[in-house]
C-alpha cells in the first residue's frame, strides 16, 4: 500500500523520506508489526463463540496488540515488536515535564510521525468490537492503546486508559486542543525545517539525529505559553484516579472480561484482571505470545485479532 506524506506538510516544510520508512510502510500489508501465529483452532475458535455467547456483560481491554494489523508497532512482541527491532524507549513522564530540550526533541520526531500516525485505520478487530458494541454485546470497552483507532471504528462505550494522541494538554493551565491544529501551528513556526525520519514507533515517534531536532521550533499554549503535551500517559505517569476508579466500577458489572492484544505487562492494565479474578469472572485472552495473565485465563488464544474476532457471532 502507497501513502502520500505531502498532504499535511504543504511545500513549506521539506521532508525527506528515507527508503527504509516508505518500505516500513509498503510492508505493514503485509504483517510486519504482527508476530506470526499458529493457524486458527477450530475448538479453540468454538470455545470463543460460547463464552461470547454467554456473556451478557461483556468488558473487553484492548492494547497495542489490536493496531498492529493496522500497521502500528507494539513495544513488546517477540522479533517484531519495537523492543527487539531498535533500542529505542518511550519516553518518560519526568523527563518530558523537566526538560525543555527532551520536549523539543519529542515534539519534533511526533511532527514528523503524525501525518503517518493519524491516518492510520482501523482493521477487522476494531470494527468487530464496535458492532458487539451496536448490537448490544458490549458492556464496555477499556482501551490502553493511544491510536483513536477505536474511535474511529465508531466504538462509544470506551474508555482511553492511556489517553489519546489526537489531543494535546497545557500542562500549565490543562487547556485541550486537537493535535491536528498544533501541526499547523508546528508548519508556521518551522516554514524551511527539514528532516529525516526512520521507523514510527506505538505513539507516532520517528527518530532524528540531534543536529535535526535542535533547529525545530515548539510552540507553546496559546492560551498561557505554558508547555504542550499529548494528552497521553507517558511512562513513569499514573491513569488519574477517578478514570481508573470508572473502570474498576464497569469490572465490577460486567460478567465476563475479554483481553485482547495485551501482553498485560504494564501494571495501569493489569489491575483490572486481578480485579476481575477477585470476582471469579471468566476471563479469556486472545493475544499473539505470552501474558502477565494466561494462568488467570479460562481460554487462552493466540491468533491475529483481526481474523479471529470477526467471524464470532456476537448475538
Ligand atoms: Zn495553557
Amino acid at each position: 500500500m502507497r501513502m502520500s506524506f505531502g498532504l499535511t506538510f504543504k511545500r513549506t516544510a521539506k521532508v525527506h523520506w528515507r527508503a527504509n520508512f516508505s518500505q516500513q510502510c509498503s510492508l505493514r500489508s503485509t504483517g510486519l508489526f504482527v508476530p506470526p501465529s499458529p493457524p486458527l483452532d477450530p475448538e479453540k475458535v468454538k470455545e470463543l463463540q460460547r463464552f461470547i455467547t454467554l456473556s451478557k456483560r461483556l468488558l473487553v481491554m484492548t492494547g497495542a496488540g489490536i493496531s498492529t494489523e493496522s500497521g502500528i508497532p507494539d513495544y513488546r512482541s517477540e522479533k517484531v515488536g519495537l523492543y527487539a527491532r531498535t533500542d529505542r524507549r518511550p519516553i518518560q513522564h519526568g523527563d518530558f515535564v523537566r526538560s525543555a530540550p527532551v520536549r523539543q526533541r519529542y515534539w519534533a520526531r511526533n511532527f514528523v510521525g503524525w501525518p503517518q500516525f493519524s491516518s492510520r485505520q482501523p482493521n477487522p478487530a476494531h470494527w468487530a468490537l464496535s458492532n458487539w458494541e451496536r448490537l448490544g454485546k458490549l458492556h464496555w470497552l477499556v482501551t490502553q492503546n493511544v491510536d483513536a483507532l477505536h474511535t474511529k471504528a465508531g466504538s462509544q462505550r470506551l474508555t482511553e486508559l492511556h489517553g489519546c494522541m489526537h489531543r494535546v494538554l497545557c500542562l500549565d493551565c490543562g487547556e485541550q486542543t486537537p493535535r491536528g491544529v498544533l501541526q499547523e501551528r508546528f508548519q508556521v513556526l518551522n516554514p524551511t525545517w527539514s528532516a529525516e525520519a526512520h521507523g514510527l514507533a506505538p505513539d507516532g515517534d520517528v527518530f532524528l539525529t540531534e543536529e535535526e531536532v535542535q533547529s525545530f521550533q515548539v510552540p507553546s499554549c496559546s492560551q498561557c505559553g505554558g508547555p504542550l503535551k499529548p494528552d497521553v500517559v507517558f511512562f513513569g505517569d499514573t491513569v488519574k484516579p477517578d478514570k481508573v476508579d470508572f473502570v474498576h466500577k464497569r469490572v465490577k458489572e460486567a460478567d465476563s472480561l475479554l483481553v485482547v492484544g495485551s501482553s498485560l505487562q504494564v501494571y495501569s492494565g493489569y489491575r483490572f484482571i486481578l480485579t476481575a479474578r477477585e470476582k471469579k469472572l471468566p476471563i479469556v485472552i486472545l493475544n499473539i505470545g505470552p501474558t502477565r495473565s494466561d494462568d488467570l485465563a479460562s481460554l487462552k488464544l493466540d491468533s491475529r485479532c483481526g481474523e479471529l474476532l470477526p467471524l464470532i457471532d456476537p448475538r
